[in-house]
């Protein structure tokens, strides 16, 4: 057994990630035991944090968070005072601005929970202005959004600058240390279906972090996808 807390050996884990790309499966079978302490974490945690909602994998009308809270009760920097995160990120997320304000930085909070209607809306209105595949590569579809998860937030100005801002600087040096990890980084819009998105953050957990930095090339997508294929066989396998 390579983990006390799986029946796994490690025959087993190489079939298991051999769909995956040959970096990938490199790392892990490198480090086995630390990938399986950070899979053991995850499974801990409330599912939706790691929920894969993307371009081919949609969440239904009614998925969504269980509790809400207005960042804006909680003295985080508002742009819309009513608007809402899951109840599961409010503490990271007020780690987060406030380390930065330790350092006179204001972030504030854009945008956070968007149900599946409001998506609907949102997307519709992008497409009747530029089309629809203009609008995909900006907008999701309803039920492939992040947002309506609510464990994914807009920090700041939401375009391109915003990256060159000392905010949007320290954001990309610091928001991991908090566990939030850029969703949709430069270059790799084949890969996630998404323009860069500087302001765009999702909740992963500090773990989470650490299993897309340490395993999965530090893009969340790839560590989502493989969490989203083989969290039931994982799950199966822990003691
Ligand atoms: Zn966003």
């Amino acid at each position: 057994m390579i983990h006390s807390s799986f029946n796994l050996n490690l025959d087993q884990l190489t079939i298991m990630i051999g769909d995956q790309p040959d970096e990938i499966r490199e790392n892990i079978l490198a480090s086995p035991e630390r990938f399986l302490d950070l899979a053991d974490f995850i499974l801990g945690q409330p599912e939706e944090l790691f929920y894969l909602a993307d371009k081919n994998n949609f969440l239904t009308r009614d998925q969504g968070p269980e509790e809400t809270v207005r960042p804006s009760d909680f003295g985080i920097p508002f742009t819309r005072r009513e608007r809402e995160v899951s109840s599961l990120i409010i503490e990271p997320l007020k780690e987060l601005v406030y380390a930065a304000a330790q350092d006179n930085l204001e972030i504030v909070f854009a945008s956070g929970y968007r149900d599946y209607d409001y998506q609907e809306m949102l997307y519709n209105r992008y497409v009747a202005n530029y089309g629809q595949d203009e609008a995909d590569r900006f907008s999701a579809r309803p039920g492939t959004s992040q947002h309506q998860l609510g464990t994914a937030v807009d920090l700041g100005t939401i375009d391109d600058s915003y990256a060159l801002t000392p905010e949007g600087k320290w954001l990309e040096a610091h928001a991991g240390d908090f566990g939030f990890s850029l969703s949709y980084p430069k270059g790799m819009e084949e890969v996630t279906g998404y323009m860069w998105e500087c302001w765009h953050y999702r909740y992963i957990t500090k773990e989470g972090i650490a299993l897309q930095r340490e395993f999965f090339l530090d893009v969340q997508q790839y560590m989502l996808e493989f969490w989203h294929t083989h969290k039931e066989e994982l799950s199966a396998a822990q003691r």
